[in-house]
């Protein structure tokens, strides 16, 4: 039977390429819901080419919408609005799978609305998970929900790991013979920049990544390396394991995307080319498989596999965000909260590139850290720490 699909973030990278596995498969899945935040004009495109149910746009953005729909015949599309309405389409009965691709902290509620409602959830807006931690694990578990990885090191882990592996106990050891988890990193743009080039790098240059094309908050996090840290806390979420048993290694050219290492001295990694279809569809589909326009990975064109260890001098937000997983509680949470502000300050040009760190490092040594026992807590947490990165920004900028 078609599966009906919501795709929170249609507009972004991860919606355009989720819409592309889809349209290869019409007869297995429709798009049902379908959500935006600025970009109204290539919502209505993709609403005339797949017609779900329902749009979701900030409130400011109805009216504007509204008109285009009737504009091009599509009235019948029921508009709502706000993070209710992201909450009301992720939950909907009749959505089976939820594409999960807000990008930073306003993913967070209807990710978990999803997981309430026992959905096939795909999970790319990483900084949920971030953010909520064992909330959305548990959540996920006491309802049913299957929550599948999308970011493509935690697909290739996850296709690594044995099978079953997330239903075993989970008390923070690697289990089923499983020894540690290397989680690959591309390195950035400025893999090889000196501390002094970092200084002066701009946000077109941070946006340039040598090998994925993606949205421009995860770009500069792939710059910063705080991508590979929040991926950190990601995997010891996801697959139960506390961040010691995860290594990160640097691997420029991204073709393994990841690897597990096992007691007996295995190592199994996932191989492709870096394209985000390839998680989609495997997130989509599992445990089947099923066809991508991803041409198969051609080894004779990359005979050089180079991996190296990650430098925290030039690049401290990946320690950063290793000390947040250690600390536990709300820290990382005020990690990326702290990150979204300077990210943002970072684009629009009003501290430097080297200085986003700077401002997680400020914000985590100023906000107190607590147990993250409810999404009331985390969300206030998470409140204070974009208030305290702010004013870190703004004594930076002056
Ligand atoms: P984009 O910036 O390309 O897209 C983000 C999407 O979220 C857009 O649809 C955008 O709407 C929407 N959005 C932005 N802000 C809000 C808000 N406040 N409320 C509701 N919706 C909002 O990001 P990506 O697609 O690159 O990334 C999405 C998520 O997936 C991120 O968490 C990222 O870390 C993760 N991810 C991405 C990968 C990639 O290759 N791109 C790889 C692995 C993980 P609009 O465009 O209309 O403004
Ligand atoms: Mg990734």
């Amino acid at each position: 039977m078609s599966q009906s699909v919501c795709i929170l973030g249609v507009t972004g990278s991860i919606g355009q390429s989720t819409l592309k596995i889809l349209q290869l498969h019409p007869e297995e899945y429709s798009v049902f819901a379908v959500t935006a935040h600025s970009r109204i004009v290539e919502l209505v495109e993709i609403c005339k080419q797949f017609r779900p149910k329902i749009a979701v746009v900030p409130l400011q953005k109805v009216d504007e919408l509204r008109q285009l729909l009737i504009a091009n015949q599509l009235s019948e599309i029921e508009i709502l609005h706000d993070e209710a309405g992201l909450i009301a389409a992720a939950e909907h009965p009749n959505v089976d799978v939820v594409m999960a691709a807000i990008v930073g902290a306003a993913g967070l509620l209807p990710t978990l609305a999803a997981a309430k409602a026992g959905k096939r959830v795909l999970l790319a807006n990483k900084e949920a998970l971030v953010m909520s931690g064992d909330i959305m694990i548990q959540t996920a578990r006491e309802n049913n929900a299957l929550l599948l990885p999308v970011d493509s090191e935690h697909n290739a882990i996850f296709q690594c790991l044995p099978q079953n592996y997330l239903q075993e106990n989970r008390n923070g050891q690697p289990k089923m013979g499983v020894k540690q988890i290397l989680l690959t990193a591309s390195g950035g743009p400025f893999l090889h920049h000196s501390l002094e080039q970092l200084q002066s790098v701009t946000p077109a240059q941070a946006c340039k990544h040598p090998n994925w094309s993606m949205g421009q908050k995860i770009s500069v996090d792939s710059a910063t390396l705080m991508n590979k840290g929040l991926e950190l806390i990601e995997a010891c979420h996801l697959f139960a394991v506390e961040e010691q048993f995860v290594t990160v290694v640097v691997h420029p050219q991204s073709i393994i995307h990841s690897m597990v290492q096992y007691v007996d001295g295995s190592t199994l990694a996932q191989m492709g080319n870096p394209d985000m279809c390839t998680p989609i569809a495997h997130a989509l589909a599992w445990p089947e498989r099923i066809q991508t326009h991803v041409p198969p990975l051609d080894l004779f064109l990359h005979s050089q596999l180079n991996f190296e260890e990650p430098d925290t001098v030039r690049f401290p937000a990946l320690k950063l965000a290793r000390q947040a997983m250690k600390a536990g509680g709300l820290a990382p949470t005020i990690l990326n909260a702290a990150n979204e502000i300077a990210v943002a300050a970072f684009l629009t040009e009003q501290i430097g590139f080297t200085q986003i760190p700077q401002v997680v490092e400020h914000t985590l040594g100023q906000v107190e850290n607590a147990a993250a026992v409810s999404i009331d807590v985390i969300l206030q947490a998470d409140h204070t720490a974009r208030i305290v990165a702010e004013k870190a920004v703004l004594n930076l900028g002056s």
